[in-house]
């Protein structure tokens, strides 16, 4: 029997591999999940939420209803940790909130999404290492045996096999503090409080189920990914002065304050998304957020390259696009673990900052910041839409009225004509690229920036950002789909 293949190995099961898997998928790409665990983990609350634009990421697949009905819509922006909530209730767009929901009830429903959608995905295979050629990458697998893809993206998190198999660089800022987060049980469980010390916050509070979720700060920077209940009664000892009847423990893990970025994105054949490209303390709850939006950047671009529709240089345009979002996070989350600490002084400054961030200017470019509403990939100058999300607005087609997020359901591009109707076609794109005519009275508004002038066509990729603004005719167009899905079919080229 000769060893298994596939176009697109993802290794990795964590929300991001999940996202990436679907968005292969979607595209058609014959594409492998490879989780090590050896079935889905139901415990570990890591994260406690969704930010606006990845609710609007989910949004854009259709799936961002049933995510929304599992958790608890609120406003979920703060730079400094116990101040002011940066409210983003005013913002355009139809999520103007952050959502609370446990990460592991969150992964629950990606799975299931996943699933209906036949995402291929084999859990208990662990990647040990891998060896690529021109052609492809060879995994190996723990326990023997070889599975050979075109592409691996390690989606492995931050201890990540495949990043150090690839021998890609992970600089940063090493640890100083480590916390441990834990679901345990409590004999006296205490009213929800949080703590800031020297050493940053701690906290704890009901999880629901007869169960409490415990973040405490470390007395002494700890390593390693193996923490006891005793080292949690330690902890929360130093912390609160007791262990309020600590009697067992459900799952408790270690992390720390650790920034690190990937060298680069890509080595050959092999990518990193998410934690495995990038990780940083969890103040400000941007890690799983970045991560899903790495994936949805990624998918249609490496859906591209692996079909051979367009050339490997547009896999470059990932690490262009992504690494600078990943970097701002974190700069800011740098930021904030350093306002949570200290001496007077710093609570000082952290006053002052959040004096400042009341001021709306400075409210509206944080909280942008913060939701991921602003991003902007640099697609060149232009129209203030060129590189930003596209608004979900309501628009009217020929089959009725619908909202542009619909039309980016299936992970495929949409030009979408507001002019006179069948005035642009996509010509030798048209199999790639569907075209929808329709009117649409905005409004066209974005986020932090304000209004924008009405354009008159617009090219959104599948990660719903906008690839070319049309003014009334169609220069710049075919550069634009040369550009993002590849080089009109030879024999159809002229235009
Ligand atoms: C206390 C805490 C609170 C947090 N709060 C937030 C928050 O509020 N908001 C937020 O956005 N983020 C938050 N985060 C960060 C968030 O949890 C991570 O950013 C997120 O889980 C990253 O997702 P991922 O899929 O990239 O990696 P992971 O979730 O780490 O998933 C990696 C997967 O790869 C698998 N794997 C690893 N190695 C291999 C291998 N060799 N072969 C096969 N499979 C492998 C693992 O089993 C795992 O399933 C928090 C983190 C912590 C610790």
């Amino acid at each position: 029997m000769g060893i298994e293949e596939h176009s697109v190995a993802v290794v990795g099961g964590g929300p991001t591999g999940m996202v990436l898997g679907a968005e292969l998928t979607l595209a058609g790409v014959d594409a492998v999940v490879l989780e090590r665990g050896a079935e889905p983990d139901r415990v570990g609350a890591r994260s406690g939420g969704l930010h606006a634009r990845t609710i609007e990421v989910l949004d854009q697949r259709g799936v961002g209803d049933r995510v929304v009905a599992a958790g608890r819509p609120m406003q979920v922006n703060r730079f400094v940790t116990t101040g002011t909530t940066l409210d983003i209730g005013d913002f355009p767009s139809r999520r103007p909130y952050g959502l609370a929901l446990w990460q592991n009830r969150f992964e629950e429903i990606l799975r299931d999404w996943i699933a209906e959608l036949g995402v291929r995905v084999i859990y208990g295979r662990e990647v040990a290492g891998l060896a690529q050629d021109a052609a492809g990458v060879d995994l190996a697998l723990a326990g023997g045996g070889t599975l050979r893809a075109g592409y691996v993206v390690g989606c492995d998190g931050g201890r990540s096999t495949v990043r150090k198999a690839a021998g890609i660089d992970f600089p940063g800022l090493a640890a100083t503090v480590s916390s441990l987060v834990a679901e345990i049980e409590l004999d006296e469980p205490p009213e929800p409080t949080v703590h800031s010390d020297e050493r940053g916050v701690s906290g704890i509070g009901p999880l629901g189920d007869g169960l409490t979720r415990a973040v405490v700060c470390e007395r002494e920077l700890r390593d390693g990914d193996d923490p006891t209940l005793e080292d949690l009664r330690a902890a929360m000892v130093a912390v609160w002065g007791t262990d309020f009847g600590l009697r067992a423990g459900r799952w408790i893990s270690r992390f720390t304050d650790a920034s690190r970025h990937a060298a680069t994105y890509r080595a050959g054949r092999v990518l990193l998304a998410g934690d495995s490209a990038h990780i940083h303390p969890p103040v400000g709850g941007q890690g799983l957020n970045t991560g899903i939006q790495d994936a949805a950047n990624l998918g249609f671009k490496l859906a591209l390259v692996a079909a051979g529709t367009a050339p490997e240089s547009l896999l470059d345009s990932y690490e262009a696009e992504r690494h600078p979002v990943a970097a701002r996070v974190q700069r800011n989350t740098a930021a904030m673990t350093a306002l949570v600490r200290g001496d007077e002084r710093t609570a000082a400054l952290r006053e002052a900052i959040d004096e400042i961030l009341q001021l709306d200017e400075a409210r509206r470019a944080m909280a942008g910041a913060l939701s991921g509403l602003d991003i902007r990939y640099d697609l060149g100058d232009g129209h203030p839409l060129l590189g930003r999300r596209m608004p979900d607005l309501d628009i009217a087609t020929a089959d009725g009225p619908r909202t542009v997020f619909e039309l980016l359901h299936r992970a495929r591009p949409v030009l979408l004509n507001l002019g006179a109707a069948g005035a642009l076609d996509a010509g030798p794109w048209a199999d790639r690229v569907p075209v929808v005519d329709a009117t649409c009275d905005g409004p066209w508004e974005l986020p932090v920036i304000g209004a924008v002038p009405a354009p008159a066509a617009v090219l959104v990729r599948p990660d719903g950002h906008v690839a070319w603004v049309g003014t009334g005719d169609d220069s710049g167009l075919a550069d634009a789909l040369d550009r993002w899905f590849g080089p009109a079919a030879p024999s159809t080229a002229a235009r």
